[in-house]
């Protein structure tokens, strides 16, 4: 990607963290992904070098940096691993900054600053069974009881479920309002009447464990809701921008995985007497796959600049994840189809790339939802 117009911070940071992804996942991430375990030790080590911090401020026990900075990381992961990145993506860019807009300063000591560090891991449990794309149908629901709330209900698909030890919980405090009715609850693993299932297995992603979080009467301090009562979900839209931002750079990062083992298995490979990087059809695909995600990049960044500017990003974040999620995807396709049969074989990192890529346009708002928000932004 053209690195030209970054700042010389962000271009040494964004080389710090390349030489560590190769060094320390990418060699690794294949057996990680078949052996469906997550490097946990990734938590701390990312956490000492101040990274985990990456655009939250040092008021809270950030390293400071923007949504640039920000972008960089969760491309450098996931070219490394997309698996890994969605890992340290919803702890960061949900759990972690749900902390930091709607905490408060005991909540932010007591469990943001840890999770900075990488001692503490958080997840974000927002979707159940009957409450995907559509927000209004959470059907979990928060009782207060005094000094308590009483949750009830079941999260599906919770990615870091089964290690986490921080679960940013979306809960109806208000049934039947709708998003109006929404509130975050900070829940601590092993507090009684909370159940994480086992992990369940899915396409890709397969070092990253995701589970079924099942709260029975779990009963929580009122001082662990994060936030306005009722609002914490409206506000959590508002604020928690990283996300859409890193999820675009998620999908530039994947994509340019594949580009990267597409063009060097064409390089090698020789068929009809050359190089099939010799074939016309070839360069064409790894051309047009370039110059796609290099689009995808240039939204990514535009979107983060917004966002550090301080300047309305809505309608660009939206942009950028619908563009560059649909862009890895296809790259993802393009990249599989060049490397042929090699490519196809369960050790081969392209077809891990092609089972990865595809949740990029599911989570996060799916592509659907993202058009909504663009076509909102026009005024239609
Ligand atoms: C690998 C993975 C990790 C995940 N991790 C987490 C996590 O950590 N925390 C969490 O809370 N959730 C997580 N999820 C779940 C994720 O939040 C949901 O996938 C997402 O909210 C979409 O919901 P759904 O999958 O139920 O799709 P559905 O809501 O069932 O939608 C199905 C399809 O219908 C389309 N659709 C729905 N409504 C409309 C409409 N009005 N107009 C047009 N099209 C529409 C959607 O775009 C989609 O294509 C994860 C999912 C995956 C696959």
């Amino acid at each position: 990607m053209n690195d030209a117009l970054l700042t010389d911070d962000q271009r040494q940071f964004r080389d710090a963290v390349r030489v560590f992804v190769e060094r320390e996942i990418t060699p690794h991430a294949t057996r990680w992904d078949l052996a469906e375990t997550y490097p946990l030790e990734l938590f701390p080590q990312l956490g000492k070098l101040g990274w985990l911090g990456t655009a939250f401020p040092e008021g809270v026990g950030g390293a400071g940096g923007g949504a640039v900075h920000y972008a960089l990381m969760c491309a450098e992961l996931a070219r490394g691993s997309a698996a890994v990145a969605l890992g340290i993506y919803v702890h960061t860019a949900l759990a972690a900054a749900a902390l930091l807009h709607l905490g408060d300063e005991a909540q932010q000591r007591r469990f943001l600053a840890p999770m900075l560090r990488g001692e503490k891991i958080g997840c974000w449990a927002y979707a159940e069974a009957g409450a995907g794309a559509d927000v209004s149908t959470v059907a979990t629901r928060a009782r207060r009881e005094g000094e308590e709330y009483v949750l009830d209900g079941a999260k599906l698909y919770i990615t870091n479920a089964p290690f986490a030890d921080v679960m940013v919980v979306v809960a109806a405090s208000a049934p039947g309002q709708g998003m109006k009715g929404l509130s975050l609850f900070i829940v601590e693993r092993g507090t009684p009447g909370v159940a994480v299932g086992a992990p369940i297995r899915k396409l890709g992603m397969g070092a990253s464990p995701m589970a079924e979080i099942v709260f029975d009467g779990c009963r929580v301090p009122a001082a662990n809701r994060l936030g306005a009562e009722n609002q914490g979900f409206l506000r959590a839209l508002k604020v928690l921008s990283l996300g859409r931002v890193a999820s675009a750079a998620f999908g530039v990062g994947l994509g340019q995985a594949a580009l990267d083992a597409a063009a060097a298995y064409a390089r090698e490979r020789v068929q009809f007497g050359q190089a099939i990087a010799k074939h016309q059809f070839v360069r064409f695909t790894l051309a047009e796959i370039a110059t796609r995600l290099e689009a995808a990049w240039q939204l990514t960044l535009h979107a983060a600049r917004l966002i550090d500017a301080g300047s309305p990003f809505d309608r660009e974040a939206s942009m950028a994840k619908l563009f560059a999620s649909e862009t890895c995807t296809w790259a993802c396709e393009r990249a599989l189809h060049l490397s042929g049969a090699q490519g196809y074989m369960r050790e081969s990192p392209a077809q891990r790339f092609y089972r990865d890529c595809k949740v990029l346009e599911l989570g996060e708002g799916t592509s659907e939802i993202q058009r909504e928000m663009i076509a909102r932004s026009l005024g239609i």
